[in-house]
C-alpha cells in the first residue's frame, strides 16, 4: 500500500506529464554555467543515428565519447543544459537521452539501444556537435515503390495464444485465433505496402507469450509502433455491446475500461509464479503512464488514425479511444495501443471478425491506418 502523500505526489506528477509537451530531461540540473545546450535532437537514416547537439553558444571543448556497453557518455565542461532540450524525435528513434552535471561538467547519457556501436563526433559550426552512432546493418536499397520510411519497425502482438484462449465467442471461435490470424495477415499485407519497414511479430504460431515478453521482443526489435491485437468479450453472452475500440496506457477512467482492462490483463494467470505484475495497481499505471509521455501524443494520433479507418471500412460500431491500464503496453518504449477489434460476444460481431471477408475488411483498414501514421511520423520528425 503507498501512503497518502506519495499517491498525492504521483498524482502531481501525472498531473504534469499530462501537460507537459516537450519530454523533460531525466536527472537535469541548473548549471552554474551561462553556456546551455539548448536542443538534442535525434534522426535515424540508413542505421546510422545522428544525434546534433547544440548551445547556447561556443561549445569550448568535448570530450571523446565514451563506449560503456549500449551507453554513449558524451562529458562537456563549463556546460549546462535547458530542462526541454531533449527533442521528441529521440524518443521516437528509441533513443534516451539524458543528462547529469557532475561539478562543472555536464555529462549527456545516450542509450541507442546498440552495444558495439561505432561512434563519431564532429563539429558543426562553433555552437553544435554532431554524434554519429552506426547501427551496424548494412545500408539497404529502397523498395519497389521507392519509398523508405522513418517508421522502419513495427511490431504486431497477436494477443494470447497456447493455453491462453482469450475470450470464447458465442460461435465458438477463440480470441487467441483470431488475433493471430488477423495478425499474419495484417504482416503480409503491410509487407507488401512498405517493403523497407521491417515487420515484427511477437508469435507466428499458437503459442503463450507472457506480456512482459510482447514488450521486450518489442524493444529489442528497435520498434516505432507496438500494436497489440485483441477481441473484446461481455461476461454474458450473447451480449448486445458491439463495435471496436482502441485503448492507449493510462489509468483508467470508467467500469467499461477496468473491465476490459481486467480481462486483458489476466492472461497473467498462465505464466509462471513471479513477482513482475503482484503490486501492478493504479500507481503504477501512473508510473508506467509517466515513463511513456515522451510518445504518448503519438499512441493517442495512432489509436484515432485506427478508429477512423476501421470506422470507413467496416460495419462495426466505432466506440472511439479509450484508456485502461494494460501489463501489455507497459514496458513499451515506443507509441503503442491495444486493439479491441470486435465483440466476440456478440453474435454480428462475431461472425463479422471470424469471417475471411471481414478479416480482410479489418486488415485492410488497420493496414491503411498503419501507413497515414507513417506519413504523419515523417512529417513530425522532419519538422
Ligand atoms: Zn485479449
Amino acid at each position: 500500500m503507498i501512503n497518502k502523500s506519495l499517491q498525492f505526489s504521483l498524482f502531481l506528477l501525472f498531473i504534469s506529464a499530462l501537460t507537459t509537451t516537450q519530454p523533460p530531461t531525466l536527472f537535469s540540473q541548473a548549471s552554474p554555467s551561462a553556456n546551455r545546450i539548448e536542443s538534442v535532437r535525434c534522426e535515424l537514416i540508413n542505421d546510422v543515428v545522428t544525434i546534433r547537439i547544440i548551445a547556447s553558444t561556443t561549445i569550448e571543448s568535448f570530450q571523446k565519447p565514451e563506449l560503456s556497453g549500449s551507453e554513449i557518455l558524451v562529458r562537456l565542461p563549463d556546460m549546462g543544459i535547458e530542462n526541454d532540450a531533449v527533442h521528441e524525435s529521440c524518443a521516437l528513434h528509441s533513443i534516451a537521452v539524458s543528462s547529469k552535471l557532475i561539478r562543472n561538467i555536464l555529462v549527456l547519457r545516450i542509450e541507442a539501444g546498440v552495444a558495439n556501436s561505432e561512434v563519431e563526433i564532429t563539429r558543426d559550426g562553433s555552437n553544435a556537435l554532431v554524434l554519429s552512432v552506426s547501427r551496424g546493418a548494412k545500408v539497404r536499397a529502397s523498395g519497389a515503390n521507392g519509398r523508405k520510411w522513418m517508421l522502419d519497425v513495427i511490431v504486431i502482438d497477436a494477443g494470447h495464444g497456447g493455453v491462453d484462449g482469450g475470450a470464447e465467442g458465442v460461435n465458438g471461435v477463440f480470441e487467441k485465433d483470431v488475433t493471430l490470424q488477423l495478425a499474419l495477415q495484417l504482416r503480409d499485407k503491410l509487407r507488401t505496402l512498405m517493403p523497407d519497414t521491417k515487420v515484427v511479430m511477437t508469435r507466428e504460431t499458437d503459442v503463450f507469450v507472457e506480456l512482459f515478453r510482447r514488450t521486450q521482443i518489442a524493444n529489442e526489435a528497435g520498434g516505432k509502433l507496438f500494436v497489440s491485437i485483441h477481441c473484446n468479450s461481455m461476461p454474458t453472452k450473447p451480449h448486445p455491446a458491439n463495435g471496436c475500440e482502441t485503448y492507449i496506457l493510462r489509468p483508467g477512467r470508467n467500469a467499461d475500461a477496468a473491465r476490459v482492462a481486467s480481462r486483458e490483463n489476466s492472461s497473467v494467470q498462465f505464466e509462471k509464479p513471479n513477482k513482475r505484475y503482484g503490486a501492478m495497481d493504479e500507481e503504477q499505471i501512473i508510473v508506467a503512464t509517466m515513463a511513456q509521455r515522451s510518445f504518448v501524443r503519438f499512441s493517442e494520433l495512432f489509436a484515432s488514425n485506427l478508429q477512423k479507418t476501421v470506422a470507413q471500412n467496416s460495419p462495426l460500431q466505432n466506440r472511439g479511444v479509450n484508456q485502461a491500464g494494460f501489463y501489455v503496453l507497459v514496458g513499451a518504449s515506443m507509441p503503442n495501443v491495444l486493439f479491441e477489434t470486435a465483440f466476440l460476444s456478440n453474435e454480428k460481431d462475431a461472425s463479422f471478425i471470424s469471417s475471411s471477408s471481414g478479416q480482410t475488411k479489418m486488415v485492410n483498414a488497420m493496414s491503411n491506418a498503419i501507413v497515414q501514421y507513417a506519413e504523419k511520423y515523417q512529417e513530425t520528425l522532419n519538422k
